[in-house]
């Protein structure tokens, strides 16, 4: 790894220039992935934790090449941030979410809202509030079907739009979800300034819960925080049931994470929704 103290300069020099030309060679494979068909969204479970009935679900981006197999999302974003081919990726996800939400519609399937990432980069480039309400009128969904998670790290950096953004997709009435909250410099300055319906606890919050009294007080203290401005709160990464008896007892009523299900394909999450229904 780029990190081993044994690597001398020279093999350092060839691991970042191997990196760079497979970054460029996925960057070039990525240009295409919309027009080959290539992308995917699949679908995890966000469940009730008192009753363990689905509510809702967050969609997360998979990205299938022909020849060089699954690339993960944690590779292929930044990537596509950085060239800008968030645009239409970030567009094809509004799109391909209200799509699915009007084929669940069709199929008779009691609906639950969706959970869709935006990356900062998408507010740069100006396209948010608009491709929102096309993608919304288009397949005639019902706005607070659809929830917009953004990471908390995208106050880090100055956006002009943000702001004026955020209150643009409010007053449409879509949800607004501060992802990995926690997890950046100023974590409570971005509830001040900007209104979310929802916060989302960090995974690396619930991956500590076990062991350690501090993640256990700072949940409480979201949660709490949570309520006083009427945000409801989600738990993510919840793998074991001691931590979701934990965030249970914290007063966390919904969570996701691979103890419910992995993001499964929409097929299998369409089958899953109507399990459910039939019960
Ligand atoms: P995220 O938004 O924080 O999504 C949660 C990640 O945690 C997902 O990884 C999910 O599969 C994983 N996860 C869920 N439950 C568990 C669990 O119990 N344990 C563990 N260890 N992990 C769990 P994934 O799908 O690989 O996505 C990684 C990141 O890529 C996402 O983090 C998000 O930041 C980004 N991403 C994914 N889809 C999109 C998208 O459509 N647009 C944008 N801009 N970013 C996306
Ligand atoms: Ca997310
Ligand atoms: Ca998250
Ligand atoms: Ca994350």
């Amino acid at each position: 790894s780029q990190h081993n103290p044994t690597l001398t300069w020279t093999q350092y020099t060839k691991t970042l220039e191997q990196q760079t030309r497979r970054n460029v060679d996925i960057t070039m494979k990525l240009r295409h992935a919309i027009a080959a068909d290539q992308l995917a969204l699949y679908y995890q479970p966000q469940v009730d934790l008192a009753s363990g009935r689905i509510v809702s679900t967050e969609a997360l981006l998979r990205w299938h090449h022909p020849q060089a197999g699954f690339i993960p999302p944690d590779q292929f974003i930044p990537l596509a941030e950085q060239s800008q081919l968030i645009g239409p990726i970030g567009d094809w996800v509004i799109r391909q979410a209200c799509r699915d939400l009007r084929a669940w519609h069709d199929a008779g399937i009691p609906v639950t809202p969706v959970s869709i990432n935006l990356s900062l980069i998408q507010f740069q480039l100006g396209s948010v509030p608009n491709s929102v309400h096309k993608a919304l009128s288009d397949y005639d969904i019902a706005p607070e079907l659809l929830t917009l998670e953004i990471t908390e790290s995208v106050f880090e950096q100055h956006c002009q739009a943000l702001q004026h953004d955020l209150e643009a997709l409010g007053t449409m009435g879509v949800r607004l979800s501060l992802d990995d909250f926690g997890t950046g410099y100023s974590s409570l300055g971005h509830l001040k300034d900007y209104f979310f319906d929802e916060i989302k606890i960090d995974k690396s919050f619930i991956s500590q819960l076990d062991d350690n009294p501090y993640p256990q007080a700072i949940v409480k203290a979201v949660i709490v925080i949570a309520e006083a401005i009427g945000a409801d709160v989600v738990a993510e990464g919840l793998e074991l049931t001691s931590q979701i008896a934990i965030v249970r007892q914290l007063g966390c009523s919904k969570g996701q994470g691979y103890h419910y299900s992995r993001p499964i394909p929409e097929p299998r999450w369409r089958q899953l929704l109507m399990e459910q229904t039939s019960l």
